[in-house]
C-alpha cells in the first residue's frame, strides 16, 4: 500500500523533491507526486474511454436465436417469411462474429451483408426498424439517393458512418460492430448499360465508393458530417465488422427476371417446368444476375451475398396489417380514443372498405394510415370535448361518408 514519503525523496516520474510538490506518495520501490498521479489518472481515463460502453453485454448463451429474432419480427411485420428468416440468421451470425473476435480462433467468420428487394411499402424499412428495436448494437438507416461521389452536390459516402458514430455516441468500438440499413440502393444503379458515356456521379461512382465500405476498410469520417475539409478532425472507423443491409424496390426488375426465365426455359427446361413458374410473383426467382442486369456493379453484388425478396401485399395481407401487428394502425387509434375515455370499435365491413380504398388508390400499406386518418379526423376533433361520450363505433357507412367528405380523393394515383 502506498504511504506518505519523507523529505529527502524524489518523485520517480518527474524527479521533483518532496519540498517542490504538495504530496509525494511512496510505493514499493519508488515515489509519485500528486501532479504525476493526476496525469497518470488522465492517461488511464483517456486510454479506456468508452470501453465500458463498448463492452457487448451478451454471450453465446444469451444471444437471441434466429427463431427468437423471427418471433419478435412476427409481432410487428406481417408475412415476408423469406426475408425474416434471412434477416434473423444474418443478425444472429453478426453477433457470433463479434463474439468470436474476442476469442482466439483460426477460422475467421466473414460477414454476410444482405440485400432485400421488394416493391415500395412492402415492409423493408419496417423490418430494419424492428430488428433495430431488439438489437444491442448501434443501428442506423440511410438513404442512398442523397449520396454522391465526393466533390459533387449531395452527401459523401462517409456520411453513412457519421450517422452510425452519432447513434453510437461517438464510441468508435461500438460503431465498428454496428448495423447500417441502406435504403433505396436501386437508385444508385448504373443509368445505362454503357458504363460511362457521361459522368455518372450518383450512380456507378457512388457504387464504387460504397464498395470500399462494404469490403471492409478504414475510413476517415467527419464526426459532424458534411463535406470533408482539411481543418476538420477525422475519426477513423474500420468497416470490417459493420453489417450492411441494403433495400430497394428495383422497379421493373420483374421484366429482367422474366426475360432470364424465358431464355432459360426455352433453352433447357421441359414445358412442365415452365408451368411451375408463378408469373404473378416473379420476384421470388430473383438472382444476383438480375441485379447486374438492373445496373448494380458485380463487385457490389459480390459484397451482398445474401439476396432476399419481399412479397407484394395482397388484400389479405393489407387487412392483417391494419389490425394484427402489436402496434397496428387500428390499435393506435383505439389507444388515442381510450386516452379520452372513449371505446373505439369498428365493423369488419369498415376495415374491408379501408383496404379496398388503399388498393384502389394504389397506396399499399402506406396508404392505410392516411385513409384511417381521413375517416377519423372529425371524430378526433369533436369527441374530446364531448364529456359524456363513452363510445364510438365505425360502420362502413360512417367510413364511406367521412372519406368522401375529406379531400382524400386528391391522393388517388392515376
Ligand atoms: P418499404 O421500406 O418497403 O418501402 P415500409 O417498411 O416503409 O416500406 O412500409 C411502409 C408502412 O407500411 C410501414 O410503416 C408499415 O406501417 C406498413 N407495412 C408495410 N409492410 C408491412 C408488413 N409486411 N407488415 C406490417 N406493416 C407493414
Amino acid at each position: 500500500m502506498a504511504k506518505k514519503a519523507n523529505s529527502s525523496n524524489h518523485c520517480s516520474f518527474c524527479g521533483r523533491s518532496e519540498n517542490e510538490v504538495t504530496l509525494l506518495i511512496s510505493g514499493v520501490s519508488g515515489f509519485i507526486c500528486d501532479m504525476c498521479a493526476e496525469q497518470a489518472h488522465e492517461i488511464v481515463n483517456e486510454t479506456f474511454k468508452g470501453s465500458e460502453k463498448s463492452r457487448l453485454d451478451i454471450s453465446l448463451s444469451t444471444l437471441p436465436k434466429p427463431k427468437q429474432i423471427k418471433d419478435f419480427l412476427d409481432q410487428y411485420v406481417i408475412g415476408q417469411d423469406a426475408a425474416k428468416r434471412f434477416l434473423s440468421v444474418s443478425v444472429y451470425n453478426h453477433y457470433k462474429r463479434i463474439l468470436q473476435k474476442n476469442m482466439k480462433d483460426d477460422v475467421e467468420i466473414e460477414k454476410s451483408n444482405i440485400i432485400m428487394v421488394g416493391a415500395t411499402g412492402t415492409g423493408k424499412t419496417l423490418l430494419a426498424r424492428t430488428i433495430a428495436k431488439m438489437l444491442q448494437v448501434p443501428f442506423t438507416i440511410v438513404d442512398a439517393t442523397v449520396l454522391t461521389e465526393a466533390g459533387y452536390v449531395g452527401e459523401d459516402i462517409e456520411s453513412i458512418l457519421t450517422r452510425l458514430l452519432q447513434v453510437a455516441d461517438y464510441d468508435v468500438a461500438a460503431a465498428e460492430r454496428g448495423i447500417v440499413f441502406i435504403d433505396e440502393i436501386d437508385k444508385i444503379a448504373r443509368k445505362g448499360d454503357n458504363p460511362s458515356i457521361t459522368r455518372d456521379v450518383s450512380g456507378e461512382g457512388v457504387q464504387q465508393g460504397l464498395l470500399k465500405l462494404l469490403e471492409g476498410s478504414v475510413v476517415n469520417v467527419p464526426p459532424q458530417g458534411g463535406r470533408k475539409h482539411p481543418e476538420q478532425r477525422m475519426i477513423s472507423v474500420n468497416t470490417k465488422n459493420i453489417l450492411f443491409i441494403c433495400g430497394g424496390a428495383f422497379d421493373g426488375i420483374e421484366r429482367k427476371i422474366a426475360q432470364r426465365l424465358n431464355t432459360h426455359v426455352v433453352g433447357y427446361s421441359s414445358s412442365k417446368e415452365t408451368a411451375r413458374i408463378d408469373r404473378e410473383n416473379l420476384m421470388q426467382y430473383i438472382t444476383p444476375m438480375d441485379l447486374k442486369a438492373f445496373g448494380l456493379i458485380p463487385e457490389i453484388i459480390g459484397r451482398l451475398p445474401i439476396l432476399t425478396y419481399l412479397e407484394p401485399l395482397d388484400r389479405d395481407a393489407l387487412m392483417r396489417i391494419l389490425v394484427e401487428p402489436r402496434n397496428s394502425i387500428i390499435k393506435q387509434y383505439e389507444k388515442l380514443f381510450e386516452m379520452d375515455g372513449i371505446a373505439l370499435t369498428f365493423d369488419k365491413s369498415a376495415f374491408e372498405f379501408i383496404v379496398d380504398k388503399a388498393i384502389e388508390f394504389k397506396l399499399g400499406a402506406r396508404g392505410l394510415r392516411s385513409i384511417v386518418e381521413a375517416i377519423m379526423i372529425d371524430a378526433m376533433f369533436a369527441l374530446p370535448s364531448e364529456t359524456n361520450r363513452k363510445k364510438l363505433h365505425i360502420t362502413r357507412e360512417y367510413a364511406e361518408e367521412h372519406l368522401e367528405k375529406s379531400d382524400f380523393g386528391r391522393l388517388k394515383v392515376a
